[in-house]
């Protein structure tokens, strides 16, 4: 029997219990072996606790799960799941974009260096990282809508340790056999055969690692000279380690702990079971419809004795995650559907109707049970939470696309000393510095004219700008797709008190784009 987490229960073990030296040792959980003490223990002082006794493991060793071979619509769709991620992740890095000379030219990438994120026609700078943000809000909302409509589908077909765990499944089964083969192979002993087999099938999902780390860092970095390189030797030392520590634990994850990720080390599916709703879909064994079980043969003699489950095991066999679904939902249930695809092909077989196993929701199983008919799909997917979760993220889509849309790719910022505040000139006037930044978002330089705003009389130079030439306005160039910092001294004649004013930048080209940034002239006086 298995507890609503997909634990065994206690009632299937052998809690045996040794008396040593006065004192229990058990296996048992400490809560059960408190109640009942051995009969022999130590005399224990009033005051002090009795001695809890340790078990000898923390938890049971892991046993392999060696899933059967399946064959059905599920089984088809998550293979066409698996090929599109899969091929979305390798052949990403890979994709041209033409975005003139200035700007690398590849489709997507994370350009470090530059503090730049590129997506297509998309650039994103350090200080529009709020798309960024838009954007993984977006997916967190994604999962909601997803799982409020379809239950666990991310899990089912499209998380990364199912992807990767589906595919060390296939290497398993290509290079070891189908279940049984493997069953055998793994209690085999240890002969010069299993070893070859071993040693090969360790490769190959080493192989698969190095592949899904060395495309990960292709995101970082212009792919064909990174990849060229990285097998020269000429890649930097990150490179190399963030590679060494990816296939290491895409190997660990996905070649030898695969289920054990799902049901003890990932969050999210404490997460969804607790989004989940009696209006959510799920795979759903109908045991008002399969209990009890029993051979066809036996249900052939008493037809009115048995249900629909014969006691196969091959939804068991054919589990990525090694539950049994007739044990009701459980965390370990990844809702991958291959348990219908196995069931729907012994009741064909037997003759007797599909969807004994199926997505449903408790509802329907609840209506079904009671004979009346299950709801249409769309009854399931169009209520309104899944409506209200698309709402805000469509809202959410629409405001950053909007926000791309009309966003400057001319931007200021001002930094004024603050030590000296300001200088007083021998004439009388008084002269204020500052940093501005000037950044210019197009792919070609421009020049950007400074102007002051609010501040009569004042005149500004710069670093590059003479003092003789100090004006009004000044300008200057910027690099394409890059930020210039200029050095800009304020001067303003004398009697002038403190007061804010304004520098504003315009592009002198066509686009004319302009921003504007309040500050403060300091002067004698200012307290
Ligand atoms: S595959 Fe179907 S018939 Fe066979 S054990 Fe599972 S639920 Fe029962
Ligand atoms: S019980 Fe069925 S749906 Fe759940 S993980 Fe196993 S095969 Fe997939």
């Amino acid at each position: 029997m298995s507890n609503p987490d997909g634990q065994k229960s206690g009632g299937d073990r052998d809690w045996s219990v040794v008396v040593e030296d006065g004192i229990a040792k058990s296996n048992e959980p400490v809560s059960s072996a408190v109640a009942e003490p051995a009969a022999t223990t130590r005399r224990h002082e009033p005051h002090e606790p009795p001695r809890q006794p340790l078990p000898e493991k923390l938890y049971k060793p892991r046993e392999p799960v060696h899933n059967k071979r399946v064959r059905g619509p599920f089984r088809t769709f998550k293979w066409l799941v698996m090929l599109v991620t899969l091929g979305i992740y390798y052949v990403t890095p890979w994709i041209r974009w033409d975005r003139g000379p200035y700007a690398p030219d590849q489709a997507v990438l994370v350009d470090m260096a530059n503090r730049r994120f590129y997506m297509f026609g998309i650039e994103i700078w350090p200080h529009e990282f709020y798309f960024v943000a838009g954007l993984l809000i977006m997916a967190g909302i994604g999962l909601f809508l997803v799982t409020s409509a379809v239950g666990r589908a991310w899990c089912g077909y499209a998380c990364p340790q199912t992807v990767w765990t589906d595919l060390f499944q296939h290497v398993d089964r290509l290079i070891d056999g189908d279940r049984n083969a493997r069953i055998r192979l793994d209690r085999a002993p240890w002969t010069w055969g299993k070893v070859f087999r071993r040693g090969f099938k360790w490769t190959i999902y080493a192989l698969i690692g190095l592949v899904t780390g060395g495309a990960w860092i292709l995101y970082f970095a212009d792919a064909p000279t990174l990849f060229r390189d990285f097998f020269a030797g000429e890649a930097a030392p990150v490179a190399y380690i963030t590679v060494a520590v990816l296939t290491l634990t895409t190997v660990t994850l996905g070649g030898f702990m695969r289920e054990q990720v799902c049901i003890y080390m990932c969050p999210w599916p404490r997460i969804q079971t607790a989004m989940l709703d009696e209006k959510s879909l799920i795979v759903t064994y109908k045991d008002w419809r399969g209990e009890p079980r029993g051979s066809v043969k036996k249900a052939k003699k008493e037809p009115e004795k048995f249900g629909d489950c014969i006691d196969c095991t091959q939804c068991v066999q054919v589990c990525p995650t090694g539950i049994d679904i007739r044990e009701g939902p459980q965390v370990g249930c990844i809702t991958c559907a291959l348990c219908i695809d196995a069931c729907d092909k012994v009741m064909a077989d037997i003759g007797r109707p599909r969807g004994l196993i199926d997505y449903a929701t408790l509802e329907d199983c609840e209506r079904e049970a009671n004979g009346a008919e299950p709801r249409s799909p769309w009854r399931t997917l169009l209520r309104p939470r899944t409506i209200a979760y698309f709402l805000i993220w469509g809202s959410i889509g629409l405001a950053m696309l909007f926000a791309l849309g009309v966003r400057s790719h001319t931007d200021l910022t001002v930094s004024p000393d603050r030590n000296p505040p300001f200088m007083l000139m021998s004439d009388g006037s008084v002269r204020n510095s500052f940093t501005l930044k000037l950044r210019n978002m197009e792919s070609r330089p421009r020049d950007m004219e400074i102007s002051i705003e609010g501040l009569p009389g004042a005149v500004m130079w710069s670093d590059t700008i003479n003092r003789r030439d100090a004006a009004a306005t000044q300008v200057v160039t910027v690099p394409a797709d890059q930020t210039r910092a200029v050095r800009a001294y304020v001067m303003v004649p004398e009697g002038t008190e403190t007061r804010d004013f304004t520098f504003r930048i315009t592009s002198q080209d066509e686009q004319g784009e302009t921003d504007a940034v309040k500050t403060r002239f300091s002067a004698p006086g200012d307290s």
